[in-house]
């Protein structure tokens, strides 16, 4: 899964169409980011599948980092209240 590089929000697969070529592109329909999508080598399988086994494992330490920062500004909230009183 690919994420927008400008908003963060996960961006969606689409087909682009140029005079009469399609394009295949990753589209962030909040702030409307295009990318253009290499087509995948379906000749390297093996390669492919770690690729994506890679990717899986970027998206888990990427949840577990935003947890973490949910729960710091928790933190900072509950502080700030015990401070003000
Ligand atoms: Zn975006």
């Amino acid at each position: 899964m690919d994420y927008c590089p400008k908003c963060g929000k996960r961006m969606i697969h689409m087909k682009k169409k140029n005079n009469h070529t399609v394009t295949l592109i990753l589209s962030c329909k909040k702030c409307g980011y295009e990318k253009k999508v290499s087509r995948p080598n379906f000749n390297n399988t093996s390669n492919r599948n770690h690729r994506v086994e890679k990717l899986i494992i970027l998206g888990e330490k990427e949840q577990k980092r935003q947890n973490q920062q949910s729960k710091e500004i928790v933190q900072n909230v509950i502080m700030t209240k015990y401070m003000l009183g």
